[in-house]
């Protein structure tokens, strides 16, 4: 560590991005929850449009997504805040919102205690169940903002509706956000609780659900005084963190339903598929509600399924923790990309040749 650095700074261990290969070779790339398929055609073309502009700022209001998002959700464009990338205004909300700290699942984003480190925010981490599933009523007793991703990663399982209202009226002083990351692959938006709660505010992104995850863009919906709050962090920061391609191919994305539900019709049923197939082949598959599986194969620990792909081409993720340390997470891919995450699998399993 140098010497220049703040000393409250020099424990940060920074988060750990999955794996962005430089030459893709003949890998197929499972490992960081992207989408298989292309950016909708709308918004290539409007991508294309704003590059010519990039002399130009682009407009720090980003007044057409807000517009876009808005309309979408039923909400008014001053419930919207946009970010780079959702890990912005996630690390925004840290930075500003956290007074009393703040308290998520032992298992989760595993960027939430790395921004927490940042910005010297007291952490909680508050274990799920055995079975991975969120125990609401024990984030009754803690009073700093609670972040809960659902669904959850890694484990894909989701909360009800019902579970968040629970955790909303556990005490209404309190600011509840729900990471939505993945919400579009069969979850319950919680977007349509902000009429009714003051202490909601949802956070998705582009990356997973629209194709854009090298554009960098994330949104934030709140009541419009939490929005204006986290708006001026924003202007305070960077205005124009969210760039005139990013804006432009958000707006278009946002607006091509057809595309978005086509894409996400293609990765929930590829999912169905391979969780089957992983299932009949002996592998533990939790019921995943998000464009991943958690899975454990049989007599073998995560690390050395996790080896195994790789030396047959395949790259996921695996979580070197306690409690996931058997599992590794697999992306879905296209239905080719499962057909051969399976057939590796077998190979795996059936040849004892690790
Ligand atoms: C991928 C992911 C994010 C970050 O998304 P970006 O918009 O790409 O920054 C946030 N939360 C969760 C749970 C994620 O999996």
């Amino acid at each position: 560590m140098e010497r220049f650095l703040d000393a409250k700074l020099r424990a940060l261990a920074a988060y750990t991005p999955g794996e962005q290969p430089r030459d893709m070779g003949k890998l197929i790339k499972l490992n960081t929850n992207e989408s298989p398929f292309p950016p909708s055609p709308k918004a290539l073309a409007a991508a294309e449009a704003a590059a010519r502009e990039l002399r130009l700022y682009p407009d720090p209001a980003c007044a057409a997504l807000h517009a876009a998002i808005a309309w979408r959700f039923g909400l008014a464009p001053e419930q919207v805040c946009t970010g780079n990338g959702s890990d912005e205004l996630l690390g925004l909300l840290f930075h500003g919102f956290c007074p009393r700290g703040a308290a998520f699942p032992d298992i989760s984003y595993g960027f939430y205690p790395v921004f927490a480190e940042m910005f010297s925010v007291k952490w909680t981490e508050v274990p799920l169940r055995e079975d991975f599933s969120v125990a609401v009523e024990d984030y009754a007793s803690q009073p700093g903002t609670v972040f809960l991703a659902n669904p959850n990663a890694p484990t894909g399982l989701c909360l009800p509706l019902s579970d968040i209202r629970r955790l909303l009226e556990q005490n209404p002083a309190r600011l509840v956000v729900i990471d939505e990351a993945y919400v579009d692959f069969g979850g319950e938006s919680a977007a349509s609780l902000l009429g009714e709660y003051e202490n909601l505010c949802v956070v998705q992104t582009f990356s997973k659900s629209r194709q854009l995850a090298g554009g960098r863009l994330g949104f934030a919906l709140g009541s419009k005084g939490l929005i204006r709050d986290l708006t001026t962090l924003k202007f305070s920061f960077n205005p124009y963190s969210v760039n005139r391609v990013a804006l432009a191919a958000g707006t278009a994305a946002m607006e091509d339903e057809a595309y978005f539900e086509a894409c996400l019709r293609k990765i929930m049923e590829a999912r169905e598929w391979a969780a089957g197939a992983l299932r009949a082949l002996g592998c533990t598959v939790l019921p995943s509600r998000a464009n991943f599986l958690f899975v454990s194969a049989p007599g073998l620990s995560g690390g050395d399924y996790y080896a195994a792909l790789r030396r047959r081409q395949i790259l996921v993720r695996w979580f070197e923790k306690p409690r996931t340390r058997d599992y590794v997470r697999i992306t879905v891919g296209t239905r080719e990309e499962m057909e051969a995450l399976v057939r590796a699998t077998e190979e795996i399993l059936k040849g004892g040749t690790v």
